[in-house]
């Protein structure tokens, strides 16, 4: 089959691997017809990581069931699916609460498991024409009958989605709350999406690239831009002065390597734009090490939090992976309804051989490549 494999730093060539096949009675096996290119991807990508070379990465995947173990019983061939990124096993403890994110069967001592990922388990990834699903009953999402005409919408659900949503949820977005995001990157987008379902009453969303924000603002969010790094002031001022009551992070580590903006400013900003006692929700990913980094800390992947001014403010703080099995049926249900529309962010749809092309263009963050979807 053709996939999308990791050649190392900035390297990734379409090449025929061997075919993904049933390896356990409780796998699926999904022939991919819609596969993204995710954020995540890039803190393998840009060589951060310990991610093996000759790995196929992705892990956004859809596609329809060509065959299932001799233990599938609710899932049948011919199902249109969409994959959580988490792999779960559906019984252990944390699985068992809905934290799938955190399965201790699929990746057992580390906890967390995904589909070609650094570090979270042996699992192929999904750029390629078919993927192995383990324990396919319990992670498959099986898609409605429209499944084809809206797979850009449904594909969504694979990540992105549920994991903006996972930032209001974090942050404790409740109806009337003005909430800050910072990233307008597809997480941050998703998350402004997400806190808008949610019932905020203003929704500001920062960045430094001028077409992201104008997504952002296409989605109903006032759009920041941080350029002058006086982000966290427009805030206080759109919220009389007070702050605002939740702040999602969507911004992650940022390489220092290649003129990326002020890295890690993200966690500071946040402290300061959102207000006494309130809640500051963490998608963005802060794992990656960074050995061509200037400062001390960012080489080890580690940040300089303004614990004082945290202490002060009595913020909560939560993060972690989403648990993208707790919220992706109730997010299909809106999509279905016609209620939610997460393909607006795409903005490129390639085929899988030109994926490398994809890559370059969203790592650079080359004007007007937001997300970009790979048909197989
Ligand atoms: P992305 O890299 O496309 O978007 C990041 C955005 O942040 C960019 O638009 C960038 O311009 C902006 N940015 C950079 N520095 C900033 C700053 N100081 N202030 C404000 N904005 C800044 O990536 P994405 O796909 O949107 O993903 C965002 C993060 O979410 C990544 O770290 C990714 O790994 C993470 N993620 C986490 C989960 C999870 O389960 N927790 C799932 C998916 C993605
Ligand atoms: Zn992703």
């Amino acid at each position: 089959m053709k996939a999308l494999v990791y050649e190392g730093p900035r390297k990734v060539v379409v090449k025929e691997m061997l075919d993904a096949k049933i390896e356990k009675p409780t796998d699926v096996l999904v022939k991919i017809t819609t596969t993204n290119i995710c954020g995540s991807d890039l803190h393998m990508y840009e060589g951060r990581t310990n991610m093996e070379t000759g790995r196929i990465l992705g892990h956004e995947n859809l596609g329809v069931v060509v065959e299932v173990g001799a233990g599938i019983e609710r899932i049948k061939v011919g199902d249109h699916v969409c994959l959580p990124f988490n792999i779960g096993c559906g019984f252990c403890k944390n699985c068992e609460k809905g934290l799938t994110g955190f399965c201790l069967t699929t990746n057992p001592g580390v906890a967390g498991a995904a589909y070609g990922f650094a570090g979270m388990g042996p699992y192929s990834g999904g750029q390629a024409e078919y993927l192995r699903v383990p324990f396919g009953d319990f992670n498959c999402l099986v898609l409605p009958p429209d499944a084809e005409e809206k797979e850009n919408d449904y594909v969504m659900l694979s990540d992105i989605f549920p994991t903006g949503y996972h930032a209001t949820v974090l942050a404790g977005v409740e109806p009337g709350d003005s909430v800050v995001i910072y990233g307008a990157g597809p997480v941050g987008l998703m998350a402004a999406l997400s806190a808008s379902i949610k019932g905020a009453s203003k929704v500001m969303v920062v960045d430094t690239h001028t077409d992201r924000l104008a997504l952002a603002e296409k989605l109903g969010a006032i759009p920041i831009d941080d350029s002058d790094g006086s982000s966290a002031d427009q805030v206080m001022e759109l919220t009389g002065g007070e702050g605002a009551d939740r702040g999602c992070e969507c911004v992650g580590y940022q390489c220092s390597c290649k003129g990326h903006e002020v890295p890690n400013a993200t966690m500071n900003n946040l402290i300061k734009a959102v207000r006494p006692s309130g809640g500051i929700g963490v998608v963005g990913v802060f794992v990656a090490e960074d050995p061509k980094a200037e400062d001390s800390l960012a080489k080890k992947g580690q940040i300089a939090l303004d614990f004082g001014q945290l202490w002060m403010k009595g913020q909560h703080i939560a993060t972690g992976q989403a648990n993208v099995k707790a919220y992706n049926r109730k997010l299909r249900d809106l999509i279905a309804a016609g209620k939610a529309r997460p393909s607006e962010i795409i903005s490129h749809q390639l085929p899988l051989e030109q994926a490398a092309e994809g890559y370059a263009h969203f790592d650079a963050r080359d004007e007007g490549w937001t997300k970009v979807v790979l048909k197989t």
